[in-house]
């Protein structure tokens, strides 16, 4: 059976004899919220404001990076330096603005259900994400209640690197208080995938973008699916491969 497969591969790679899944690390904006097309009308727009030149569809190549590494690889390309802190900081402060102008997004079809599901098999949900979108950040404690307290999340304001360094996940294990091998990630951006990959964490990619799945597969996702509802619906078959 393939999940079990993926499992072998994983455990092969990482010299672990055996998963014991005991936190899930949440990725938040095209994982937990459909907010993706709101993030990348939202860069396209306020780049543009500055003679900055990101179409929304590199936005999704980018995502998961934090604001100022995003804005630095545009601003890199064209003038060949890093952008100033303070015009990051201006940058980055109306890109959230012009965020909050979009519609507030949605639960992601499936995650609520998902979330259900994995708290029921006894495992501790974490949010793990490059955002720092406040407003987006509030709403989840709406939208997913009871679920991630701030004690169980890494935020863009807890990093350094951000994705795809590993470090945001590792600040999620320590928060969880568990290994890479008692973890699994869940990532619907390549950088997020290869940021999980690299935190040595089993990490399941669900493609909820307009990017080709073989990406994801790329950047070394262990399972890969075409929404969250499908995970979720298989939920109980990778649980069962993941601890047998
Ligand atoms: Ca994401």
């Amino acid at each position: 059976m393939m999940y079990k497969e993926a499992v072998a591969r994983y455990l092969g790679r990482s010299h672990n004899t055996n998963i014991y899944p005991k936190a899930i690390l949440f990725d938040m904006d095209g994982v937990l919220f459909d907010s993706m097309p709101y993030h990348a009308d939202s860069w396209h727009t306020v780049m543009e404001r500055y003679g900055l030149h990101l179409s929304r569809e590199e936005a999704f190549l980018h995502e998961g990076r934090t604001g100022a590494a995003t804005i630095n690889i545009v601003y890199r390309r064209q003038y060949g330096r890093d952008a100033d802190p303070e015009l990051i900081k201006q940058i980055y402060a109306e890109k959230s603005e012009e965020f909050a102008r979009h519609p507030e997004p949605e639960r992601m079809p499936g995650a609520w259900e998902l979330i259900r599901k994995v708290k029921a098999c006894g495992l501790t949900p974490v949010l793990v994400t490059g955002s720092g979108q406040t407003t987006l950040l509030e709403r989840l404690a709406h939208s997913y209640p009871d679920t991630f307290d701030r004690a169980h999340m890494v935020t863009a304001f807890d990093v350094k690197y951000g994705k795809p360094n590993p470090e945001p996940y590792l600040m999620g294990l320590a928060k969880a208080g568990v290994a890479a091998y008692e973890a699994m990630v869940v990532e619907n951006a390549p950088i997020g995938v290869q940021a999980g990959v690299a935190a040595g964490i089993f990490t399941v990619a669900v493609n909820t973008g307009p990017l080709d799945g073989q990406v994801l597969l790329d950047a070394g996702a262990n399972l890969l699916f075409p929404s969250m509802q499908a995970f979720c619906d298989q939920w109980e078959q990778v649980f069962q491969a993941l601890t047998e």
